[in-house]
């Protein structure tokens, strides 16, 4: 644990830039290299290509750069098993093992483990065909979620108002064409209602602490309409969550999920992100990711005042309860700038202005983290559907979307696209 520390990230979205943004701001850290990074991350750190679904090429960048600290932001190379590889070679890396990250990987495993470890979600069954489907459904309300069991990106989760509408959406999950391997078996679950709440627990392998809260939102439309997306914003305030609800959820899912996962020989490190539903009943787990989510990780890095290299030193040296976090009171937002025709098909490689070479230069408290930017002959380009996060945070959220919505105002590219309610819940 030195304060000269060279720290690389993996990945290349929004939230590596942010994580790249909070960890330069580090006085521990004298370096940052991120791979594969993108355009805006190319301003704030040295990038370096990765093919992130090899894992013999996640290996090689992270053997040639000898890095102090190796942070995974994406699923895909902890599915692959990253953090086990690095871990055998004795290097520190943030993130959990192949076996941890099944809390996300696998549906199944999660809602099995769940229920061994009596932590509070839906009713399910597993099926492996559409006979189990059939035979399942009989025992469920008439309302269900149809869940393909692996990665899916966001894509894997059907909400079907009647059984037919599920042995539809069963069918074409089993035959491969939506999601391939992902739905060689699925989840069918009782559909539950109520307002969502990200919850993130730093975990170190023995125990738990609760970060920031956040809301997204998923849907491409204001008012919530239209298709799904990997999501259009983000909000964190305080009062998302009271305090006992806050220690209600760390006793009854958080902890439980860290013992039990210790329990059974696969100790959890790094982020435990539950999705939550707030259900008349309390709040029930949606799902587990095992990692920070983009964009709620644009709101969380703004109003993180801790030195976010002590987060990822603690979970490693399974010192979490040690930890004082400092936040900024109030609240943060993130407005994502999408490309036109997202989540369907849309351009890329066309021009953004309004950066003004140096990010934030203009835009005073506001972050623009890049999502999907490219550099392209010195020129900021767009090269994916989420392409910025304007972030801020501020003493309440309507100042901080108003910084927001007034710095979009002078940012543009042809086809841009972002929802005006980001936060509308909570206003
Ligand atoms: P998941 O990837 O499992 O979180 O599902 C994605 C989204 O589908 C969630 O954020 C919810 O909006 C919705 N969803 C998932 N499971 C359920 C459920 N049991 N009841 C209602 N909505 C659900």
């Amino acid at each position: 644990m030195t304060n000269e520390m060279k720290v690389l990230v993996i990945g290349g979205g929004g939230r590596e830039d942010a994580m790249v943004w909070a960890l330069a701001k580090s006085p521990r850290v004298s370096e940052v290299v991120c791979a594969p990074g993108n355009g805006g991350i190319a301003q704030r750190a040295r990038c370096v290509s990765v093919d992130q679904s090899s894992l013999s090429d996640l290996l090689r960048v992270v053997l040639a750069e000898q890095p102090d600290l190796t942070v995974i932001g994406p699923e895909l190379p902890l599915s692959l098993g990253i953090v086990d590889e690095l871990q055998k070679r004795g290097l520190r890396v943030f993130g959990p093992t192949q076996a941890a990250a099944m809390l996300e990987t696998s549906k199944a495993f999660a809602k099995d483990f769940m229920q061994r470890h009596k932590i509070p979600t839906a009713g399910y069954a597993v099926c492996k065909s559409l006979d189990d489907v059939k035979r399942e459904l009989k025992h469920l309300p008439p309302a269900v979620v149809v869940k393909a069991d692996g990665l899916a990106a966001g894509k894997g989760v059907i909400l079907c108002a009647s059984h037919e509408e599920a042995i539809h959406a069963a069918q074409s999950i089993f035959s491969g064409d939506l999601l391939g391997a992902a739905g060689a078996q699925l989840v069918l679950e009782e559909l539950m209602e109520g307002p969502e709440i990200s919850f993130f627990a730093l975990c170190d392998g023995t125990t738990a602490i609760p970060l920031a809260c956040a809301q997204d939102h998923k849907r491409i439309g204001e008012g919530d309409t239209g298709p799904n997306t990997g999501g259009m914003g983000a909000y964190s305030t305080d009062e998302l969550m009271d305090a006992p609800t806050r220690a209600w959820v760390m006793e009854h899912v958080a902890l439980p999920a860290v013992r039990g996962m210790r329990a059974e020989g696969t100790p959890f490190t790094g982020i435990l992100f539950i999705g939550l539903m707030m259900t008349a009943d309390g709040p029930r787990v949606l799902e587990f990711n095992t990692r920070f989510g983009d964009p709620e990780t644009q709101t969380l890095m703004m109003r993180l005042e801790s030195d976010i290299v002590d987060l990822f030193d603690a979970a490693i040296d399974g010192r979490v309860s040690e930890l004082k976090l400092r936040w900024k009171p109030g609240a943060a937002a993130c407005v994502v700038a999408a490309s036109g025709g997202y989540p369907g098909k849309f351009a890329k490689g066309i021009a953004i202005h309004g950066l003004d070479g140096g990010l934030d230069a203009k835009y005073d408290g506001v972050e623009v983290f890049h999502a999907g930017t490219a550099l392209q002959d010195g020129a900021i380009v767009t090269a994916g559907g989420r392409v910025l996060g304007v972030t801020a945070a501020e003493v309440d959220l309507r100042s901080a979307l108003k910084k927001i919505y007034a710095a979009l105002q002078h940012i543009e590219f042809e086809g841009m696209v972002y929802r005006r309610d980001i936060g509308h819940r909570a206003l």
